[in-house]
């Protein structure tokens, strides 16, 4: 579960999240829908502590990443991220992609990280690609790679930036429908993304930001169907 309390950031004068609230259950998928600039990278970046908050708490199974004490290298690692540039290793094959992390972060032994690579390459449906390299593989294939070389961190909770806007349409299908595989598995996710018909059909709860707030969230059908904010409307009677 994730608890987010009064998270603010700044970046010099400027103030990209101005108080953030936030709860996801454990098992919950949440997406987060919203303009450009509204906040959703700045705000998942916070979760992880990749940007540092400039106020409030984040709070991940119980264990405060924005305590000065806690250790945050131990933190991160219950937190998967995926983005939407794959940032794979091209001098890598697919198994290495997902192995080095493992044994370097997780000290696991070469046989260790390879059983659970190719364990999490077949849950995205790559088991046959174990020995290719990413320019030999779709923009999709590199994606589900990205997705599995996460997975086999073991993550408390997963977090995704737009993960299908750089792929061609015909490759969305296979990274979504990988997600919602994890949805169905119980994976606590939150999902920043356009893709309003994955947000209608898997998740929990849509969050929509604007200038960096959350301005209204509940069920997908009530937000994206019967949103109760003008500026929800606006945004979705561009992006619908
Ligand atoms: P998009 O839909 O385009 O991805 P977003 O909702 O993810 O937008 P953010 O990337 O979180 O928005 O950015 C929110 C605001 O913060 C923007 O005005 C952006 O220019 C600013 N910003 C983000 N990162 C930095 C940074 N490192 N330094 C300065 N400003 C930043
Ligand atoms: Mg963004």
């Amino acid at each position: 579960a994730i608890e987010i309390r009064g998270l603010r950031k700044t970046f010099g004068t400027l103030e990209v999240l101005s108080g953030i609230d936030l709860d996801v259950e454990s098992g919950e998928v949440v997406c987060v829908i919203g303009p450009s600039g509204s906040g959703k990278s700045t705000l998942l970046r916070c979760v992880n502590l990749l940007e540092e908050p400039s106020g409030g708490t984040v709070t991940v199974d119980g264990v405060e990443l924005t305590d000065p004490d806690v250790d945050i290298d131990a933190a991160r690692r219950r937190i998967g991220m995926v983005f939407q540039s794959f940032n794979l290793f091209p001098h890598l094959t697919v198994l290495g992609n997902v192995t080095v992390a493992q044994r370097k972060v997780l000290k696991r032994d070469k046989a260790e990280a390879e059983r659970v690579a190719r364990a999490n390459l077949e849950r995205v449906g790559l088991a046959d690609k174990v020995d290719s390299y990413p320019e030999k593989l779709s923009g999709g294939q590199q994606q589900r790679v990205a997705i599995a070389r996460a997975l086999a961190m073991d993550p408390r909770v997963m977090l995704f930036d737009e993960p299908t806007s750089a792929l061609d349409p015909e490759l969305v299908g296979d990274v979504l429908g990988v997600m919602r595989g994890l949805a169905d598995e119980g994976m606590t996710m939150v999902v920043v993304t356009h893709e309003m018909s994955f947000a209608r059909e898997v998740a929990d709860r849509v969050v929509f930001m604007d200038g960096g707030v959350v301005v209204e969230q509940g069920a997908p059908d009530r937000v994206i169907a019967n949103p109760e904010h003008e500026r929800t409307r606006t945004f979705l009677a561009r992006v619908l």
